[in-house]
């Protein structure tokens, strides 16, 4: 091989850059299988005491689980939610858990902080998070996002490039106990248990749950005279005050201007699609939706009992 292709250079030196971000990190890591530590061997790979060893994938992530899981989440799901995501749909909610970050990073001095997106799906919000962080000067951050879906990690690892993914079980975080300093869950199924198990006694929980007006627009065309339209989030909240004390909710709603183009994606990027008929996604299209309200709770908790 001839020295200095400087495009393979450059692709090289782009993988150990994805790569070493789990090398320099192995420490945080705990073995899904034994429950034991893990070191990493070089920049290929990560292993525990007992010889259970996990391989870091070129584009920077690692899949921990021990056989391929089907979700209905799927990648063609994932771009749409992708695309969603860069027109800002999002952008007030994620605006206001970086203000919850921000605030809790200012109590905590000169520390690194270590936030987990459980269940990040194609990465989008955690990366917008970092990226806001760094915009106000946060340098010393390190973002883990975890999801079962493997196409989602994929994707994930492709775009952002200094983020820890991993696709893990929720049931069974591939981490020690207490690495993280804040926990995000948008619009995610949580696991209470090993929530509180990763967090930091003193670290933060942001949970985002759907408000009662979320896509109302497309509700109303979706679930028409079944009753459905009405969407409560109380036995999500209770569930979370089961397990976490609540320091703060809040109320993020607003509605923005979509083209049809967009709109086909917010549909395809929804589970409220799951169950619908091509007919209805076809009206949703033709109805002449103009505008979809964003509406969520969130909620931001500490460990019970401090
Ligand atoms: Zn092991």
């Amino acid at each position: 091989m001839s020295k200095g292709i400087a495009g393979s250079d450059n692709i090289n030196k782009g993988v150990s850059v994805r790569k070493a971000k789990f090398f320099e990190n192995a420490a945080i890591f705990r073995c899904p299988v034994c429950m034991n530590k893990m070191e990493a061997r070089d920049l290929n790979s990560i292993i525990c005491l007992n010889g259970h060893c996990f391989d870091i994938a070129r584009t920077g992530y690692i899949n921990f689980l021990q056989r391929t899981v089907k979700t209905e989440y799927h990648e063609e799901m994932f771009r749409s939610r992708k695309t969603v995501s860069g027109t800002g749909l999002f952008d007030p909610m994620l605006r206001c858990i970086s203000d919850m970050i921000l605030s809790r990073i200012r109590s905590l001095g000169d520390k690194r902080i270590m936030i987990l997106d459980a269940g990040c799906g194609e990465g989008s919000h955690l990366g917008k998070i970092i990226s806001e962080l760094h915009n106000k000067d946060i340098t010393k951050v390190l973002g883990a996002g975890i999801d079962i879906s493997k196409e989602g990690i994929i994707m994930a690892s492709k775009t952002y490039h200094d983020i820890v993914w991993c696709v893990a079980d929720l049931a069974n975080l591939p981490f020690m106990d207490k690495q993280f300093d804040v926990i995000i869950n948008i619009l995610s199924p949580s696991n209470y248990r090993e929530f509180t198990r990763v967090l930091k006694d003193d670290g933060i929980l942001i949970k985002v749950i759907p408000g009662s007006s979320y896509l109302k627009e497309l509700r109303d065309i979706f679930y028409n005279e079944s009753g459905k339209q009405e969407y409560s989030n109380h036995n999500v909240l209770e569930l979370y005050r089961q397990n976490f004390s609540i320091l703060d909710v809040r109320a993020v709603k607003y509605n923005k201007i979509v083209g049809k183009d967009e709109l086909s994606h917010i549909i395809a990027m929804t589970p409220l699609s799951w169950a619908i008929t091509h007919e209805k996604k076809e009206q949703a299209l033709i109805t002449g939706i103009s505008r979809i309200t964003g509406d969520f709770a969130i909620i931001k908790g500490t460990k019970k009992g401090r």
